[in-house]
């Protein structure tokens, strides 16, 4: 038999915490290597579980496996996400706590797989009723819907999520699955009209090309052939080995009848679909004043039918601009190329209205309905599937975003887990070396805050009438924000940095590392102008009717840029989560590949630095792996000795000194607080006799 040493050597330690060198990078990645060879995908760091990509099917998601997870404490069984689903739903159970599993990981590194297999965990280890079987499929069927509108393939990932996502579960006092909430982030509207070399559009479009049965095509104007459309050809990849748009499209279309969809309501949804693609074969050339005038009337006829809107309308929308000064309405013809930005910005706020639209209409099929007054509120657990921090060749606004959404998530993570478990200890009047930790909110500060953040500064820029361009929005922000260390631009580096920036960049040194962000061509400054919502709020499309308001039209408040709202949102998030008790998975991908076996230790020590698990690891090593209040500790573990056990009389403080010393833990291995117990990492798992090596 193979000792636990060579085992130890073959497959590593499951838990990084004990690791012996756990500064060391170079063993943190061997240790990954060893398990991900082992097709050990799984590791712990404290609490929080690392995962790698497999790139192939592992047999370990079957329900038996399940069942083993199931009511099992944390490190009686190797890591795996149902380890994690099941130790916050014991949460949520036991402690009546909302939980959040916040999972997070560059594009390709698992973190929408991961999301599904915790909701199917979900689905077949709670309780289940005729009324919670309904709200199970609906959960699960909200998957195919959201990522046939909301995925596409890119070159990183053939079904990657082009949106974030949070998903609440609602669990009722029996612990069945009740109801639920979606939120999106920042769908990547423009994919919609323009896809890079070897990517798609998102996977709907093809689904129903290849999908729909004629006479649906024939209603919608549409004909088989993807290359027909100038929306879905820009990537030259329309088929996709990996992919089966007709298999999808009937998942689809079950799913959406599954989440309450009537037969109209598919057939607008899909007419709008169709719509998008119409909106991009839509052509325009110079009449002899120089004006657009459209030239594809076929294109015109369909459009008018399936957004339910005057065709004439419709025309004169596409190629005219209205303006509304002191009150009056100004009408001015637009040129060839301000029209065809004109069709793609309608093209791009249809879609991305309706995929909200979607996400409501999916919201309430998912809503909880209490149904006996008086009933307790349901506990929450909220899912939290959101992109990576991102840095390429070149970063444009999105990568500001995304990366700004990492920094709170950062943040987040430091006052849920960093912050708060210091503050803990000194509460408890437990003796503890503070760990240091770069504490990033300078770096939040300097993108949101008021006046002089640069969120406001672009805000500035883009609502000053006049000439506000790119590189006046550069300008202002070296004015404003020269003298912050984590900011930095051509003009403020000195001559070293220099070389490696362009004018028309500006660099911002992330928690995680150095981003160079251009702002050119990208859109800082510009609001996207809303050519039609005129001629879209009098649509007899039910959908398009909803999503334009009339009420957009005569508003007078200032409008709120991109930028805004998603600040806006992301400090809605960050609200929900700080009211949650938070669980952590890091996806990692091991190669660019795609591949299975592939192990590329450039890319993966990469993303060890931007995921931080090397600070994370130091801190738990520091801190103390398994903490809990007396009352809950005495509960659980009562039954362990006969003194506790049926029930303890005198102070809980004292019957857990009598629990741990009566389970021969020694004064060195644990500290008890005013309220709390902790126990120190590893001693913590050898005196559980867990195999440290599984
Ligand atoms: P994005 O940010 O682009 O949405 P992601 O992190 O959500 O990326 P996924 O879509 O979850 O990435 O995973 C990418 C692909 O990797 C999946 O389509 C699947 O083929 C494979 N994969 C991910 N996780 C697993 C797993 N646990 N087992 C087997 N294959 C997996
Ligand atoms: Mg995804």
């Amino acid at each position: 038999m193979e000792s636990a040493l060579t085992a130890r050597d073959r497959v590593g330690v499951q838990d990084f915490v004990l690791l012996e060198n756990f500064t060391s990078e170079a063993a943190f990645i061997e240790n990954l290597r060893k398990r991900f060879k082992e097709n050990l995908i799984y590791t712990y760091i404290g609490s929080v579980l690392v995962s790698v990509n497999p790139y192939k099917e592992l047999e370990i998601y079957s329900k038996q496996h399940m069942e083993r997870y199931r009511g099992v404490s944390f490190y009686e069984v190797s890591p795996h996400l149902y380890a994690i689903a099941d130790n916050s739903y014991r949460s949520l159970r036991m402690e009546r706590k909302d939980q959040c599993i916040l999972i997070s990981g560059e594009s390709g590194a698992g973190k929408t797989e991961a999301t599904k297999k915790i909701l199917q965990y979900y689905a077949v280890t709670c309780p289940a009723s005729e009324q919670v079987e309904t709200v199970k499929d609906r959960l699960l069927q909200s998957n195919p819907v959201l990522e046939a509108f909301g995925n596409a393939k890119t070159l990183r990932n053939d079904n990657s999520s082009r949106f974030g996502k949070y998903m609440d579960v609602q669990f009722d006092y029996k612990g069945a699955p009740v109801g639920g909430h979606i939120l999106n982030y920042l769908l990547e509207k423009s994919r919609v009209v323009h896809q890079n070399h070897g990517e798609r559009n998102f996977h709907i479009f093809y689904q129903l090309l290849e999908g729909a049965e004629d006479e649906l095509l024939r209603r919608l104007g549409l004909e088989k052939n993807p290359q027909q459309y100038h929306y879905l050809v820009k990537g030259q990849c329309a088929r996709v080995s990996s992919i089966s748009d007709k298999n999808d499209w009937k998942i689809v279309r079950k799913a959406l009848s599954v989440i309450n969809f009537t037969d109209n309501e598919v057939e607008d949804l899909l007419s709008i679909v169709a719509s998008v693609l119409h909106l991009g074969n839509v052509q325009f050339a110079d009449d002899e004043q120089g004006n657009a005038q459209v030239t594809t009337e076929n294109q015109i006829k369909y459009l008018a039918r399936l957004l339910g809107v005057g065709g004439s309308l419709l025309r004169e929308a596409l190629t005219h601009k209205t303006i509304i000064a002191k009150g009056e309405e100004l009408v001015s013809p637009l040129n060839l190329e301000q029209a065809a930005y004109a069709r793609d910005a309608l093209a791009k706020a249809v879609y991305g209205r309706t995929f909200s639209w979607l996400v409501n209409k999916i919201n309430k099929s998912l809503a909880y309905k209490k149904q006996k007054r008086g009933r307790r509120s349901a506990t929450v657990l909220g899912l939290l599937d959101i992109y990576g921090f991102e840095v390429f060749q070149h970063n444009s606004f999105e990568q500001f975003c995304i990366n700004y959404c990492n920094e709170k998530l950062q943040q987040l993570f430091i006052e849920l887990t960093l912050k708060s478990e210091q503050e803990e200890y000194e509460s408890e009047g437990i003796a503890w070396e503070p760990v240091q930790y770069f504490n990033n909110k300078i770096i939040c500060d300097l993108v949101e805050e008021k006046f002089k953040g640069i969120i406001s500064i672009l805000d500035e820029e883009c609502l000053r009438p006049g000439d506000a361009t790119d590189m006046t929005f550069l300008e202002k922000l070296e004015e404003t924000v020269k003298n912050h260390p984590h900011f930095l631009t051509h003009k403020l580096a000195d001559q070293k940095t220099r070389k490696s920036l362009d004018r028309e960049q500006f660099r911002l040194l992330h928690y995680a590392g150095e981003v160079t962000y251009s702002v050119t061509g990208t859109s800082y400054t510009t609001v996207t102008p809303l050519p039609d919502i005129g001629t879209m709020c009098n649509s007899e499309n039910p959908i398009i009717n909803h999503c334009f308001e009339r009420s957009e039209l005569t508003d007078k408040r200032r409008p709120e840029t991109a930028a805004t709202q998603f600040k806006n949102s992301l400090s809605k998030l960050m609200e929900i989560l700080m009211s949650k008790e938070p669980s952590y998975i890091r996806c990692i991908k091991p190669n660019d590949a795609k591949q299975a076996a592939r192990f590329d230790e450039v890319l993966i020590r990469h993303q060890v630095k931007y995921l931080g698990l090397m600070e994370n690891l130091r801190v738990r090593r520091a801190g103390f792996a398994y903490r809990r209040k007396y009352e809950i500790f005495l509960q659980r573990y009562k039954s362990l000795c006969s003194e506790t056990w049926p029930m303890w009389e005198g102070r809980q403080h004292d019957g857990v000194a009598v629990l741990v010393k009566h389970l021969g833990y020694k004064p060195e291995e644990y500290k008890m607080g005013r309220s709390v117990i902790s126990f120190f990492p590893n001693l913590w798992l050898s005196h559980l006799g867990v195999c440290s090596f599984l």
